[in-house]
């Protein structure tokens, strides 16, 4: 069993050479946005990047922060939603950090979820090639995912995340406070992700969840400790492989048939990613268990804590439309998982065990798909 909370297990330290940062963890951690970006840039002003809804609820706070720390700092507010990590709107927020002379020694605060993340990371990356990043994560995801591990992006019109960079953060500050007033479906499709971590790595870490779903939705102790393990072992994965090239792929679990169902609800409001995440994960371990590999007892167990926490577990839970399995497989091969006729999927040998399962046939991938949308 995970060992339980402790106050030093709030910092995480992503120990990247030459790179390393900390995540902070905790409640109320956003009045000290100021003083940690002083401390760390001392003299440097920030520049606060947000959408409309986090601006209302979060950015006179992070503001205040800073004032009282002595940083000056300025804004871009953009539109919340996908649309914003787009080629426009990247382009509208470095307009804005260059008219208000951002300079290179100056600090890009992304106060968001992870659309924020993602486009004010690269926004970051690449302005006067390069403004140092402190990522503010507002939604669980966030959290727990997109604010860690370095990806930024935005997206082309041929598919989601196709332009981006690798920027580590000098800094991220996962205030819990701000959670409370998170929607909670969007509370919801983040937590996928933490089980997703219990489940590709850590068996005990998934029997907590299992037992103490009911404390993270509400908040306190346990969530910080689900967000700080799951912060732990993504530090873990992205240390190990920094650029993807091997065993960061294990954090794609449940990703490739996610994906596939969120492409075929056109990236939207409809289906969001953790919710996808969710049934993707549950289509693993049922296709794990096809080909022997599960033992079969074990998906009822997967589907166990994603269900007790609201999530689609079944492709009859999700309020879309399905294409039949030939347009899934073709979206499955859209996303670059497809190589020289096989397919490379994350499958499970056990709870806590995910590996990189590499030349599967696509045609078992078709035939499980083919009986999945018959159950329905
Ligand atoms: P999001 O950023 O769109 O946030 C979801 C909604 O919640 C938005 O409407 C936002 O305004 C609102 N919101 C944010 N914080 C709030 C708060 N505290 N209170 C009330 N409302 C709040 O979505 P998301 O799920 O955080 O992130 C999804 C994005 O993250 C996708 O673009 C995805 O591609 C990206 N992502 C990136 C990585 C990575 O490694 N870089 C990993 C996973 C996902």
């Amino acid at each position: 069993m995970t060992a339980p909370l402790r106050a030093s297990d709030q910092t995480v330290h992503v120990g990247l050479p030459g790179r390393a940062y900390d995540i902070v963890i905790g409640r109320g951690l956003l009045a000290s946005l100021g003083a940690r970006a002083a401390a760390l840039r001392p003299g440097a002003k920030a520049a606060i990047v947000t959408d409309r809804n986090v601006a209302e609820l979060h950015l006179a706070a992070a503001e205040a922060s800073l004032t009282a720390a002595g940083v000056a700092s300025c804004r871009v507010v953009v539109d919340a939603g996908e649309g914003s990590k787009s080629f426009g709107g990247y382009e509208r927020v470095c307009e804005a950090l260059i008219a208000a002379k951002v300079e290179r020694g100056d600090i890009v605060v992304a106060l968001g979820g992870g659309v924020i993340g993602d486009l004010a990371g690269f926004v970051a990356a690449t302005v006067r090639r390069g403004i140092d990043l402190i990522q503010v994560p507002t939604t669980l995801l966030a959290q727990v995912d997109s604010s860690v591990g370095g990806k930024t992006a935005i997206n082309s019109s041929r598919g989601k995340n196709l332009v981006g960079a690798f920027y580590q953060p000098i800094l991220v500050v996962a205030d819990t406070t701000v959670l409370d007033t998170l929607p909670p479906r969007q509370f919801r499709a983040g937590y996928a992700e933490v089980v997703k971590y219990g489940l590709l790595g850590d068996a005990g870490f998934f029997a907590w969840l299992d037992a103490n779903v009911k404390e993270v939705f509400a908040g306190g102790a346990a969530r910080e400790h689900a967000i700080a393990t799951s912060c732990r072992m993504k530090a873990a994965i992205v240390t190990l492989d920094e650029r993807e090239t091997g065993d960061r792929a294990l954090l794609n679990l449940g990703h490739t048939f996610g994906h596939a169902l969120e492409a075929a609800a056109g990236f939207s409001e409809r289906l969001l990613h953790g919710e996808a995440v969710a049934l993707g994960m549950v289509l693993a371990a049922e296709f794990s268990a096809r080909l022997d590999i599960l033992p079969r007892q074990h998906v009822a167990a997967v589907s166990r804590p994603l269900a007790a926490a609201g999530l689609p577990v079944r492709l009859a839970d999700i309020p879309v439309g399905v294409p039949d399995a030939d347009a899934l497989m073709e979206l499955i091969a859209q996303d670059k998982k497809v190589r020289r006729g096989t397919l490379t999927l994350i499958l499970l040998r056990d709870i806590g065990h995910a590996y990189i399962a590499r030349d599967i046939d696509p045609a078992q991938v078709r035939a499980f798909l083919v009986e999945k949308l018959d159950e329905r």
